[in-house]
């Protein structure tokens, strides 16, 4: 009866470290995602201020024509919260939505064909 509860024990303690292997793995592609997230809001942030300061030379160019345009791009979803909308793409083999920048399909790995605006 021993070695059978021992058993039992020692699948649940592999068990249990396979899930923890996985969460470890899951959290490292996480974690990558971020990193290329900021990344690339680093490199927004950058272009944008760019275009703010060559815009701010221009005559006639003021701070409400900005906030005007960016309200303007918002209100194009139809709703107005600061954010641009996002057109999922959807995967070919096995039909789930996707973010519309995503190359491969994030449940299967299967290639996205980007979506044509
Ligand atoms: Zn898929």
């Amino acid at each position: 009866m021993r070695n059978i509860l021992d058993s039992l024990n020692d699948l649940r303690i592999k068990s249990a470290a396979a899930v923890a292997d996985q969460a470890q793995a899951k959290t490292y592609t996480l974690d990558s995602r971020v990193r290329q997230l900021e990344e690339e809001v680093d490199n927004l942030t950058l272009i944008t201020m760019a275009m703010w300061e060559l815009l701010r030379k221009s005559e006639g160019f003021f701070l409400k024509d900005l906030e005007a345009k960016v309200e303007e791009l918002d209100l194009r979803d139809g709703h107005l919260d600061g954010k641009m909308s996002v057109t999922p793409a959807i995967c070919n083999d096995c039909g789930r939505k996707l973010h519309e920048r995503r190359r491969t399909c994030l449940y299967c790995g299967a290639p996205v064909t980007p979506f044509e605006r």
